[in-house]
């Protein structure tokens, strides 16, 4: 069950790395979603948050800047690591989500 989450886990942060775009709240916003939740585990506990972190934002590449006519936008992301914890039957779980943000390098004539 854990090394399941884990797997899945390791797969969506390497999507959301391989295909880094400027919106990427969606991930998010399931994150958020879960607090409060009832626990997958054993359906009556209710989940609470025990650690959350963001990494540092790390540089993931460039592209042409979509605010102004020339130049390019450095792209940079960040992780959340947030672990959960089902006081009712001491499940626990991690979940990890993404942020990314444009560096605006470009310039009008
Ligand atoms: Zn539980
Ligand atoms: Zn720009």
């Amino acid at each position: 069950m854990i090394k399941k989450r884990i797997l899945s886990i390791i797969a969506a942060v390497l999507l959301v790395t391989a295909f880094a775009t400027p919106v990427s709240a969606q991930n998010l916003d399931d994150a958020e979603m879960r607090r409060g939740a009832l626990c997958d585990n054993c359906n009556r506990g209710e989940i609470v948050t025990t650690y959350e972190a963001w990494s540092d934002w790390r540089y993931s590449g460039r592209q042409s800047c979509i605010h102004r006519a020339y130049g390019e936008d450095a792209i940079y992301f960040r992780t959340r690591q947030i672990l959960y914890r089902c006081p009712f039957c001491g499940n626990n779980w991690t979940n990890v989500s993404s942020q990314t943000k444009l560096e605006c390098h470009g310039w009008n004539a």
